[in-house]
Order: C-alpha cells, then sequence, then structure tokens
C-alpha cells in the first residue's frame, strides 16, 4: 500500500470511530509521526493532504527539515526532550506535545521568547505510572508545577495532554487508559486555570487510534499505519 492509500484509509477510519463515538471527524487532527523515516516520505505524506508532522529526535529533524519546503505543515515534536535540546527545540518545532517538567518548560518558554515566537505545548502523562517511559505521573506534583508556572509562561500556549498508554496486546484493554487522561483533561479544565487551554487530548496511534478516538482523542498520531514498519 502506498502512503496515500494508507492516508485515505486511516481518514476513512477515524471518520467512522468519530461517528461511532457522536463525534464529529474535523474534531480529530492527524497528526503523522515521520520519525525513522526520510524526507521523501514526508513529503508524500504533504502531497496526501498531511499537515501535521510529529518527530521523536531534535537531532534526527533537524538534517530532515533542511530538505523539506512545506510552508504550512507544522511539526511536533513528540519525543522525549532533554532540557539542553529546549533550545534547538524550540528553533525547529511548532509544538512540544512532551513536556513533562516545569523546568522544561521555562527552558522552552526562555527559547521561544529569544527567537520571537509562540510555541504551542501539551503535558506529557504517563498514564500507567510505568518507570521506562517518559511524562508525568497523573499524581506526581509535577504536573501541579506545571500549571502553576503557566501565567509566567508568555511564551508558551498550553493546549491540553498528551499519553502513550502501556503496552496492551488487545487495543481494547488501553481505553481504560484513554478514559483516564479524558477525565484528568476534564477536572483541570474545570479549574479554570490562568493561561492553561485543555482543548487538546493526543492519544492513540497505529494499533489503538480507533478506540482513542472514541475515548475523547482530538489528536492521533500514526507513524506505522502510514509509513509502515521501521527498521530496528
Ligand atoms: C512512534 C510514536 C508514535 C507512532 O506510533 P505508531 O505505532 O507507529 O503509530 C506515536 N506517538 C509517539 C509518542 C511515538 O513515539
Amino acid at each position: 500500500m502506498s502512503i496515500f492509500e494508507n492516508v485515505a484509509r486511516i481518514r476513512e477510519q477515524i471518520a467512522s470511530a468519530a461517528k461511532r463515538a457522536g463525534r464529529h471527524a474535523e474534531d480529530v487532527s492527524l497528526l503523522a509521526v515521520s520519525k525513522t523515516f526520510p524526507a521523501d516520505a514526508i513529503q508524500e505524506g504533504y502531497s496526501a493532504g498531511i499537515r501535521l508532522f510529529g518527530e521523536s529526535k531534535v537531532q534526527e529533524f533537524a538534517g530532515k527539515v533542511l530538505l523539506l519546503d512545506l510552508r504550512d505543515a507544522e511539526w511536533h515534536m513528540i519525543g522525549h526532550l532533554q532540557t539542553n535540546k529546549a533550545a534547538k527545540a524550540a528553533e525547529l518545532f511548532t509544538a512540544v506535545d512532551s513536556v513533562d517538567s516545569a523546568r522544561l518548560a521555562e527552558r522552552l518558554n526562555s527559547a521561544a521568547q529569544q527567537l520571537g515566537k509562540k510555541l504551542s505545548i501539551l503535558i506529557e502523562i504517563n498514564v500507567g505510572a510505568e518507570s521506562a517511559k517518559s511524562g508525568v505521573a497523573p499524581s506526581a506534583p509535577e504536573l501541579e508545577s506545571i500549571l502553576q508556572a503557566a501565567p509566567g509562561l508568555d511564551h508558551l500556549e498550553i493546549r491540553g495532554l498528551m499519553t502513550v498508554p502501556p503496552y496492551r496486546e488487545n487495543p481494547q484493554d488501553a481505553r481504560p487508559y484513554f478514559r483516564q487522561l479524558r477525565e484528568l483533561r476534564d477536572r483541570i479544565s474545570a479549574r479554570h486555570l490562568p493561561s492553561v487551554g485543555m482543548d487538546v487530548l493526543s492519544m492513540g496511534m497505529s494499533r489503538d487510534f480507533e478506540v482513542a478516538i472514541e475515548e475523547g482523542s482530538t489528536c492521533v498520531r500514526i507513524g506505522t499505519a502510514i509509513f509502515g514498519d521501521r527498521a530496528g
């Protein structure tokens, strides 16, 4: 299957999942995860109508972006970001969807300020509180620190939450984790905290995006089902 056909099929699957949940397909955006794939695959995704791309390594993307000239594309950093790479990430990306500490948020904010830009961010939540995964555990004090720091982060726009749930053989078993993220979002949202937007729920990957949409995802991050298997 070509990238073009894959994108068309996924758009249909997004639409049916949204319909099943009584939601609108337009309320779910498709972010194509192009990590490990070359610039020409990204170009092909763009030709198929993709405008949101996700990358997980600053260095890798820095090399690829030089080969691309896609003016209205948005680039999302979705991988773990070390604070010492925050400045470079702020320069290259439109959004950082994997913010997991107040310190990182502060670094991104200063870098964005120096660049005279505004950076969208999501707070990554480690819903399964897995030790090997990045993200803030739902009950960790760090989540509160990020939320409280928000009014001072003029060059960041906090837009919501992101998660990668624990791996489950059956995608249906990821459902409670997606629900947990939505409920956490609703609780934060109900507090009407200054400078904290909570419209985005980024959840759902190739295997489980339909379940995630049924649970309220507004952004699915799809790699394999669009670009094919990643080497290694
Ligand atoms: C790689 C990755 C994806 C895409 O995973 P697929 O299973 O290939 O769709 C989504 N989100 C994050 C954070 C990733 O690192």
